[in-house]
C-alpha cells in the first residue's frame, strides 16, 4: 500500500503508514489508525493527538488572525477619522489633542492594515 518502506517494529513486514509522530514505518499490525493519520500502537497515540489538536488550534488562530487585522483596520481608520474630524472642525481647545489622537488611530489602522497583507501574503 503506497508506502515504499518496511515496518520499523517488524522489518519483514511492509509498512502502510508512518507514524505522524515518529515518522517511522508501520504495519498494519502495529499502526493505530487515528483518523487523521496513524500512530506507533500503545506508544505515540497521545503525542499524534496532541500533535494534531495544536495544529487545529494553530490552523483557528491563524484564520481569525486573518479576520481581526481587517476589524482593527476598519476600527482604527474610523476612530482616526472621527478624532481628526472633531479635531480639524470641533472647538479649538481640544482640537490639535484630538489631531494628535486622530493620526495615532490612523498609523495604526495603517499598520494593522501592513499586518493583514504580511497574513495574507503568505497563504
Ligand atoms: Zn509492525
Ligand atoms: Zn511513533
Amino acid at each position: 500500500m503506497g508506502v515504499d518502506m518496511n515496518c520499523f517494529y517488524h522489518p519483514d513486514a511492509s509498512a502502510v503508514g508512518v507514524c505522524k509522530a515518529c515518522s517511522k514505518g508501520l504495519c498494519p499490525e502495529c499502526a493505530a489508525d487515528l483518523g487523521h493519520g496513524i500512530a506507533c500502537k500503545n506508544k505515540h497515540e497521545q503525542r499524534v493527538e496532541d500533535l494534531e489538536f495544536i495544529i487545529s488550534k494553530n490552523t483557528k488562530a491563524l484564520r481569525a488572525a486573518k479576520k481581526n487585522p481587517l476589524i482593527g483596520v476598519l476600527f482604527f481608520g474610523f476612530m482616526g477619522a472621527v478624532f481628526c474630524g472633531f479635531g480639524l472642525w470641533g472647538r479649538a481647545e481640544i482640537s490639535w489633542l484630538s489631531t494628535v489622537m486622530g493620526a495615532g488611530f490612523l498609523v495604526f489602522a495603517v499598520l494593522a492594515f501592513i499586518q493583514i497583507r504580511a497574513v495574507w501574503g503568505k497563504s
